[in-house]
């Protein structure tokens, strides 16, 4: 498989996206588990993990230094966030091949910027442009960052793509200041930056067709169902004996697979208010791969699995896209990130505001 089909606008992963009435069955009581889900930081190396282990040295080192903070960017909270589902992939989906070779041929500290709420569109990217160097000025004066557009493959989808922005020509400090804060709010304008290399999270599916109640129970219950079904499943063995460039440096090929099959995390959110409404199951599992080309053969292999069970047959279903921080695994309505409510009104930013401003 070639790395421009994967970034092309292939969408068979997420082309079936839940109908918007969707949206207001979501439970508001559901919430991402990111931060919930613990990983051995030894075998992350990127942005989130990494930006949040180094976000205390960061901040620690603020305290002599304070000249990376000021009233407007408070340090980055010490808790990981991470925007799950949110890969390589997802990220660069409408960002043309051409485009995306400039971006990696740009040397030096290279972040990704995207605005929340935005959609993807061929008008006003000036202006977003605009915005997001405003933004960045006030949070490093001395800072001249080079901010890139994508020319989208497409400017009319209707699904909460990324719309994403390279940003360069920026110091090694400040980078990792953007990264490890993530979600960010400048008068009014919230953006999220995660890193240009990004790193594969761990959110691999949403199983529906499981009748379980929503309790710890259920989500050890489903644990097991999928452990089983993966360790019965030939080609994901094979798979994990063949990429486990993720994974801690086992000497027994056997204990990658063993070791991959214990990350496997559930937590269910209940699809309506009522007691009995039906819960749909997030799975994560720690990516054995951090190749974008094999993770996503990875996921399609995970997603591609039916999960029978004595309570119900389970089954991959795209039933989550974040509009505000592009994450699969939570609604819009659910979104852990304190966007500012001036802009958390649908997918039309208000730029006339920024414009009095
Ligand atoms: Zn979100």
């Amino acid at each position: 498989m070639c790395a421009r089909s994967l970034f092309s606008e292939d969408n068979s992963d997420g082309a079936s996206t839940a109908p918007d009435t969707l949206e207001l069955l979501i439970s508001p009581v559901s919430r991402s588990p990111s931060a919930r889900v613990s990983y051995p930081e030894s075998i992350f190396s990127s942005d989130d993990l990494a930006g949040a282990s180094t976000s205390a040295s960061i901040f620690a080192s603020a305290r002599s230094s304070t000249s990376l903070y000021t009233n407007v960017t408070p340090p980055p909270d010490a808790t990981p966030r991470l925007i799950q589902g949110l890969n390589r992939h997802e990220l660069f989906e409408v960002v043309r091949q051409e485009t995306l070779h400039e971006w990696e041929a740009a040397l030096g500290p290279k972040v990704v910027i995207f605005i929340a709420n935005d959609t993807v569109t061929n008008r006003d990217i000036h202006l977003r442009v605009s915005l997001i160097r405003r933004a960045l000025l006030k949070i490093f004066p001395d800072a001249d960052p080079i901010i890139g557009s994508a020319e989208p493959i497409s400017a009319c989808i209707n699904r909460p793509v990324v719309f994403p922005f390279l940003i360069h020509r920026i110091s090694e400090p400040y980078s990792r200041r953007l990264i490890s804060q993530l979600c960010w709010t400048i008068d009014g304008f919230t953006f999220f930056a995660v890193d240009f290399v990004r790193p594969a999270t761990s959110f691999v599916m949403t199983l529906t067709g499981l009748h379980l109640p929503s309790s710890p129970e259920s989500n050890r219950t489903v644990e097991t169902v999928v452990r089983r079904w993966l360790r019965d499943t030939q080609s994901v063995a094979s798979f994990i004996r063949q990429y486990h460039d993720n994974l801690p440096g086992f000497t027994i090929t056997e204990d990658h697979v063993e070791f991959t099959l214990s990350t496997v995390e559930v937590t269910g959110t209940r699809l309506g208010f009522e007691a009995d409404s039906p819960v749909a199951f997030n799975v994560y599992i720690i990516p054995p791969t951090n190749d974008a080309a094999h993770h996503l053969a990875w996921m399609r292999e995970v997603q591609g699995i039916t999960y029978f069970a004595d309570c119900g047959t389970g089954k991959a279903a795209p039933l989550f896209r974040c509009s505000t921080c592009k994450a699969r695994d939570h609604s819009s309505t659910s979104c852990p990130f304190p966007v500012n409510q001036l802009l958390d009104v649908g997918t039309n930013i208000d730029f006339n505001y920024f414009r009095m401003h």
